[in-house]
């Protein structure tokens, strides 16, 4: 416990914001093109983490992005040598990094490897050269398949991102991407249904009728289809997005899903400290300008009333299969569900979109379907 009573972070995230080119519907925080910045991104995080005190033991390291493997392995190696100088792992810590299967050779794969990464979160998409080419990924088929396998080998725990109802996409092709990650056997799951985020070129393309958005109803059949053939092949859904093989889920993201604290670094980086909510700026200049000015690189401060912050952690909570623990919740908030939400969980759980037990209330299958239409009325 921090002196404020606050628990100590266990968890850290480093943004690593390069891409070799910004995906037509990707706002995520990142630059591309710009691998001239790498160098000046390094350093810029190595001053950045020497203001951390002490070396904080974690549980979980998680390096998110842009694309970390778009790093060279030299600089690979750099960057995870800085980070664990800053942090212990702890013993059955859980290193993950998030990486593309194109130009990830056997180089970056070893510099990985030879770091303590043991999980490696890899952006497949899709495993049809249409739909990647219409999401605009550089990678095709046989590199996934290398990657994952290459990867199963030498690092072991292989998590496959997926996304469907992209314009164009059929639910037999969606099946088809489905069955084809399944056999490659990595040990988690992740599907998304695209969404078109202002600013982005899909959303300006949306816009003009250059595209067209999957009809509700294609794409949750399609959110269906993922749950029925994951679980067929016994990957456990744990999260409305994630599925795992047994000992598997991801216990970094279960640190956001339980609102517990995180350290957070480097541009776009969020953290969660001493019930404060900090984001750093999301401009990759502007960040590195003002760490070696040596000013504060956060551009927000999110301070949520005990109140909110309640609603907030019940929503986070409901995310996971298992649902919100009724104890626990009170304990940690010092809130009790029935006080905050007891009209909402009493109509969702009338309409089969809730399911509430002595311990636990979480959504039904049917509620995950609309998820978002019930989070808004707990908020
Ligand atoms: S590779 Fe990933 S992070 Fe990079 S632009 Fe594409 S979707 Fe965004």
């Amino acid at each position: 416990m921090s002196p404020a009573g606050y628990p100590i972070p266990r968890a850290a995230y480093i943004h690593v914001p390069f891409c070799a080119h910004r995906c037509g519907y990707c706002d995520f925080t990142l630059i591309a093109r710009r691998d001239d910045l790498i160098d000046d991104y390094l350093r810029a995080l190595e001053i950045d983490l020497d203001r951390l005190k002490g070396r904080p033991v974690i549980d979980t390291l998680f390096f998110g992005g842009g694309t970390p493997t778009h790093l060279s392995a030299e600089q690979l190696r750099r960057l995870t040598k800085i980070v664990l100088g800053h942090f212990q792992l702890a013993d059955g810590y859980e290193f993950s990094v998030e990486a593309n299967p194109a130009g990830l050779d056997d180089a970056k794969i070893a510099a990985l490897a030879d770091a303590g990464v043991n999980r490696v979160s890899l952006g497949v998409q899709s495993f049809d050269a249409e739909i990647l080419v219409r999401l605009e990924r550089d990678h095709r088929r046989r590199d996934i398949v290398s990657a994952v396998e290459h990867l199963l080998e030498s690092i072991g725990n292989v998590s496959v991102d997926l996304i469907f109802g992209v314009p164009g996409q059929t639910l037999a092709n969606w099946k088809g991407t489905l069955t084809q990650a399944i056999k490659l056997r990595p040990t988690h799951i992740s599907t998304y249904g695209l969404t078109f985020e202002k600013g982005t070129q899909f959303w300006n393309r949306l816009n003009k009728g250059e595209l067209r958005q999957a009809s509700e109803e294609l794409e949750r059949s399609m959110y269906a289809a993922a749950m029925d053939q994951l679980s067929d092949a016994e990957y456990v859904q744990y999260e409305i997005s994630n599925f795992a093989r047994p000992g598997f889920v991801c216990r970094h993201n279960e640190v956001y899903w339980r609102g517990l604290p995180y350290f957070g670094f480097g541009p776009g980086a969020a953290r969660y400290i001493n019930g404060s909510r900090q984001i750093n700026h999301r401009s990759v200049s502007t960040w590195l300008k003002r760490v070696f000015a040596d000013d504060s690189p956060i551009g927000e401060i999110d301070e949520l009333s005990a109140e909110d912050g309640a609603r907030e952690l019940l929503v986070l909570l409901l995310r996971r299969c298992e649902g919100a623990s009724k104890q626990e919740f009170q304990q940690q908030t010092g809130f009790d569900i029935d006080e905050l939400a007891r009209e909402a969980v009493d109509c969702y759980t009338g309409c089969g979109l809730l399911e509430e037990t002595d311990t636990h209330i979480r959504l039904t299958r049917e509620g995950r379907f609309v998820a978002d239409t019930v989070f808004v009325d707990l908020l």
